[in-house]
């Protein structure tokens, strides 16, 4: 590998343009904003009132009390007792940059591009103003004034407004905008806008400085959504939306949700939760990764509910591992199926949102689901291969700590796992649904809509545990279900999942009986069946109590206690006909 060396103030232009100098010592030292700086007790010397002032924009830090001062290298010597190449070392990893490979370095012609796009943000958010059908476009999308404001949110006019704008403010000329990403060069040498009539985001680096732009059509461009291209300045790997605009809360309240789109960030903002950051896509870059953790310990995931946000909150999962430390983990917030925050939102309230993140899932448990839920059966050579797998994902993690406690928690999850399948195994021998279909159906049916229909058994949950079920083995299931869809520590979602893993040795005959009495119902036609399947369990119950009732009535001697009975019995006899009827139809 090439060695690159790289002097002092390469490397402080590198930090300051991805970093800021406050968020690397609020790492040692509680620091308070106070203006554009911030201020904290010195960590040089003893003081009661905060004289230690750390500045962004120089990337300096300066003590009123004791006059010491520097750059973040010569924070790092005199605090951590660093040498040189020790702070350097510091500096990559928390930068998640590597100093002897990483090619692009800041210059001249890097400033002039950043220079160039700030520029273009005014002469965007200046024709915003100017355009009353843009405007139109985002009050029909429900974009705030407000978002506009905060967000800088602009709209790109047509090329010859562009080109004329740059030339006659700072005379700029084509081919440095065709450099600066706003204009593209055709095959034939023609030019056009990128984000010609398109509204456009702002898209910020770490510095606070614009980087990029997003911008969606408003007129049926066949292409909704542009970025600007990849470059040295434009890095998707390294850019958090919504950074600039919430990191105060961010920084206050120590929480950081992160969603998928930049649309996202703005919607929840207009929500007033303004901890979102987005790190447009669903991947995380370990350059992201550090800075989520430089801000939050535990950063919550909140991605689109569909398949797609689903399968990334798992890919997002298995690649953070490898950079677990200790206290640093994420957690994923579970939206419901096909419902992204704008659309839950719409739906729903804040509590609601509330209740969601109390239910998210933590990273470890997500591992093991993604682990088990990857067999379907469990013979002991399969079994192994669990083992096998535990260890591999541990091992995954790099921190010694960490990786061990990940190993004795997912095999902590496979005993358990193993304990609740045995008892069932062991208690219920009879329990083969392949055979002997017809006994107990009514029963077994229960199970299957706990399984499969966990809303339907959920809005019937006190009916279905006043039952009194024949079977021992299936009473224990269904007690089971019962406690486990009626614990509140834990989503819809995750229940199911957990319900299947639970019965996996009977989940292939449960799903034998959905597929031939449920799946094709409608979903009307499936409460309905749920309610008669109810009814039929209760048939010997109410036998019962018809024989009871009979006998009470012929050893009553009192007349009018006796007509109460006789009009309890008569409902009674019809509520079992109508039973009994409706088991024909
Ligand atoms: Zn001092």
């Amino acid at each position: 590998m090439k060695q690159r060396r790289f002097s002092a103030e390469q490397i402080l232009l590198e930090f300051n343009s991805r970093s800021k100098l406050s968020e690397l010592i609020s790492r040692f030292v509680n620091l308070k904003p106070r203006g554009k700086q911030f201020v904290g007790k010195c960590p040089f010397h003893n003081e009661k009132t905060p004289s230690f002032n750390v500045n962004d924009e120089k990337g300096l830090f300066y003590c009123f009390g004791c006059k010491v001062g520097g750059n973040v290298i010569s924070f790092l010597q005199k605090y951590n007792n660093f040498s040189f190449l020790e702070s350097i070392k510091y500096l990559s990893d928390f930068l998640g940059v590597d100093f002897h490979n990483d090619k692009q370095f800041v210059d001249d012609k890097y400033r002039k591009k950043l220079e160039i796009l700030s520029e273009a943000n005014e002469l965007f958010k200046h024709s915003l103003t100017k355009n009353t059908f843009a405007q139109k476009y985002l009050f029909e999308r429900g974009i705030l004034p407000g978002s506009v404001n905060v967000f800088q949110i602009g709209y790109c006019p047509d090329d010859q407004t562009l080109i004329n704008y740059f030339k006659k403010k700072k005379n700029i000329s084509v081919e440095e905008l065709i450099e600066a990403d706003l204009l593209i060069k055709n095959k034939n040498d023609n030019f056009f806008g990128r984000f010609r009539d398109r509204i456009t985001f702002p898209i910020f680096n770490y510095q606070d400085k614009i980087v990029g732009f997003g911008g969606r059509t408003i007129n049926n461009s066949k292409i909704k959504y542009i970025n600007s291209q990849e470059s040295e300045i434009f890095k998707k790997s390294e850019i958090l939306f919504g950074l600039t605009q919430n990191i105060n809360q961010i920084r206050e309240s120590k929480e950081i949700i992160l969603v998928e789109g930049y649309l996202d960030v703005i919607s929840l903002h207009q929500r007033n939760i303004k901890c979102c950051l987005s790190p447009m896509g669903t991947t995380l870059s370990v350059n992201q990764l550090t800075k989520l953790w430089n801000l939050c310990d535990i950063p919550f995931i909140c991605f689109d509910g569909d398949n797609a946000g689903r399968s990334a909150s798992k890919n997002i999962s298995e690649k953070i591992l490898e950079f677990l430390e200790p206290g640093k983990s994420f957690k994923f917030i579970n939206l419901p199926d096909l419902e992204d925050p704008d659309s839950f939102f719409k739906k729903n309230k804040i509590s609601d949102f509330d209740n969601l993140k109390k239910d998210s899932v933590d990273l470890s448990d997500l591992i093991w689901e993604i682990i088990i839920g990857s067999f379907n059966e469990f013979t002991p050579e399969l079994l192994a291969k669990v083992d096998e797998t535990i260890k591999l994902y541990s091992n995954k993690i790099k921190n010694k700590a960490v990786s061990s406690e990940y190993f004795k928690y997912l095999k902590d999850k496979k005993n358990k796992f193993l304990w609740e399948m045995n008892v069932i195994k062991q208690k219920e021998p009879l329990l083969n649904f392949s055979k002997k279909v017809e006994e107990n159906i009514n029963e077994k049916l229960v199970i299957v809509y706990a399984i499969f229909e966990i809303d339907i058994f959920i809005s019937m949950i006190e009916e279905v545990s006043k039952l009194n079920f024949s079977s021992s083995n299936l009473d224990k299931i269904r007690n089971d279900t019962i406690e486990v869809v009626t614990n509140d520590s834990s989503s819809v979602d995750h229940k199911k999942k957990y319900l299947k893993n639970k019965y996996s040795q009977i989940f292939n005959s449960l799903n034998r009986l959905y597929e031939t009495h449920l799946k094709n119902l409608e979903n009307i036609e499936k409460i309905n069946f749920f309610k008669q399947i109810i009814n039929n369990l209760k048939l010997p119950d109410l036998s019962n109590e018809k024989e009871i009732l009979k006998k009470k009535i012929l050893e009553c001697t009192n007349t009018t206690e006796q007509n109460k009975l006789i009009n309890q019995y008569d409902k009674l006899i019809s509520e079992i006909k109508l039973i009994k009827k409706k088991n024909l139809e």
